[in-house]
């Protein structure tokens, strides 16, 4: 239902949950959000986002880099295991117990997400939940050889349906991914170091930036500290303006 992401120097948990309290008025039933610290790591909850910051809190989880959901259900029951950020461990046995490689948020309907499971399944990958969004994340580890824009450019390529997505990955801690198909998604451009951000709607970045980029359908955006990079449908680079949006907060 909700999604926001970033990219920065300093600790950006209270910055995504904070955009997920200013998208809580669309409504969802679970909500979560994932950090690049060392490794992978992530808090989810079918409770109020609220009860995600006590938990964030508790658990001390911070990091510069880092995507954040609210969930509104379509496959899979509303569940902490169905809740998203959903993380592939990679193929193979006991892949579960491995730390996660690759994080993803989403929100739409794959359609293929069928075939697509079987398919991932076929390569020793293993599911923790029951949505059509862990395929992406599977998908996603499958194609990935050290690029993660050119995975999900890969991956966007086998995928049917509507869908907002925001990825990040262990072995490029400063890097996360978007791509837009169907269902919306913005850039924010940060006022500080180079940060960017990524989310559904302006709103869920008021008081962080007023600098927001619409992307279009099939646009796919590469952020990192102190530079983005955006490629329309055909994989070609394109320049969207950059709008001031005044959000009140
Ligand atoms: N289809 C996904 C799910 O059920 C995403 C739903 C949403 O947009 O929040 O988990």
């Amino acid at each position: 239902c909700g999604i926001v992401g970033a990219v920065s120097t300093r600790n950006i948990v209270p910055i995504l949950v904070q955009g997920l309290q200013r998208l809580e008025y669309r409504g969802y039933d679970s909500c979560g959000v994932a950090v690049h610290a060392g490794g992978l790591r992530r808090a989810r909850s079918t409770s109020r986002v609220a009860e995600l910051l006590a938990q964030v809190e508790r658990e001390h989880l911070a990091g510069t880099t880092g995507i954040a959901h609210t969930r509104w259900a379509t496959h899979g029951a509303p569940a902490v295991h169905n809740a998203h950020p959903h993380f592939s461990h990679g193929p193979g046995e006991h892949a579960g117990d491995r730390p996660g490689r690759v994080a993803l948020v989403h929100n739409g309907i794959i359609e293929n997400h069928d075939e697509l499971r079987a398919a991932l399944k076929a390569k020793g990958y293993q599911f923790s939940s029951q949505t059509d969004t862990e395929v992406i994340s599977h998908l996603v580890d499958s194609l990935y050889e050290g690029d993660l824009f050119e995975a999900v450019k890969a991956a966007t390529r086998r995928l049917h349906g509507a869908y907002a997505i925001a990825v990040f990955c262990k072995d490029e801690p400063h890097r996360v991914v978007g791509a837009r198909a169907g269902s919306p998604l913005i850039l924010g451009v940060g006022r500080q170091d180079g940060e960017h951000f990524l989310a559904s709607d302006a709103m869920a970045l008021a008081g962080v930036t007023d600098q927001i980029v619409y992307l279009e359908e099939g646009d796919v955006v590469d952020l990192q500290l102190g530079r983005y990079w955006i490629e329309d449908k055909s994989h070609k680079p394109v320049t969207r303006p950059v709008k001031t949006v005044l959000v009140h907060s």
